[in-house]
């Protein structure tokens, strides 16, 4: 049987200054710690003016945390005012860059082909893109989630080999359930999470499918994710309001407990 470590990313989005930052990965980390845990990979994803601080506190602490940014520039360098690039966040010592998170998708119009260009570009960089995917409450209505999503892992995987694609982490995150406290069934979350690995294994292989994560993201909580972890196919979550909480984003790093 396939082992995936479990991942469980945090995504801040636009909250927490870096002093705040400071504050939030001191309290996670003093509670991963006490519970000895190394069972999951744990993971911050701060907003880019928190990337330092926290990378100081992680490093110095040797706390064993991983951290990663919201987004990638698709250029590597030059005139793009407000972009950073993948070789920015490296030296910053990321592991992992979010890539079209659905709202970067809504509010900044990004299409598959940004999101192609995009996770060609953190791989270049030697980072683990999260690559997001999702359906709206209109798709999922109309019975074509799983079209809809397996259109966005085409697309965003286009003209990847399969010695990058097996670096990258997948996301299925239903828009309708993001910051709706409207978690998908972990049935549903099966479904989709399932798809995706079958279509990686149409794509490349069984063996590539059976390695790269795929997580589940929305509405994610501490009371929520032992049961979406439940799932064969489900290899972890990316939480959003949650993480924002260390107390809850712990329980959700615990679940086994
Ligand atoms: C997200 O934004 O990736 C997310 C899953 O948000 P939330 O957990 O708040 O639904």
């Amino acid at each position: 049987a396939p082992s995936r470590k479990p991942l469980m990313a945090g995504n801040w989005k636009m909250n927490n200054n870096h002093l705040e930052a400071i504050a939030l990965v001191q309290k996670m980390a003093f509670a991963l710690k006490e519970a000895d845990y190394d069972a999951v990979d744990v993971a911050v994803i701060p907003p880019f003016t928190a990337i330092r601080s926290v990378q100081t506190l992680i490093d110095a602490d040797k706390l064993g945390i991983g951290y990663g940014a919201q987004d990638v520039s698709q250029h590597t360098s030059g005139a793009y005012t407000g972009e950073i690039a993948g070789s920015m966040l490296a030296k910053l010592g990321c592991t992992y860059a979010l890539v079209g998170h659905s709202e970067r998708r809504q509010y900044h119009a990004e299409d598959d082909a940004v999101v192609n260009a995009k996770v060609k570009a953190a791989l270049a960089a030697d980072l683990t893109p999260i690559m997001c995917v999702g359906e709206g409450l209109d798709v999922r209505k109309a019975g074509e989630h799983v079209a809809h999503v397996l259109a966005q892992v085409d697309g965003g995987l286009e003209k990847i080999p399969a010695d990058q694609a097996e670096k990258i982490v997948i996301a299925y995150e239903p828009v309708w359930a993001i910051g709706t406290g409207e978690v998908a069934t972990k049935e549903d979350a099966q479904e989709v999470c399932a798809a995706i690995r079958t279509r990686l294994a149409e794509l490349y292989d069984g063996n590539l499918a059976d390695r790269v994560r795929v997580l589940y993201g929305g509405s994610v909580k501490g009371n929520n994710v032992a049961a979406l972890m439940t799932q064969p196919d489900v290899d972890g979550a990316l939480v959003g309001g949650a993480s924002l909480d260390p107390g809850e984003f712990v329980k959700i790093c615990r679940y086994r407990d």
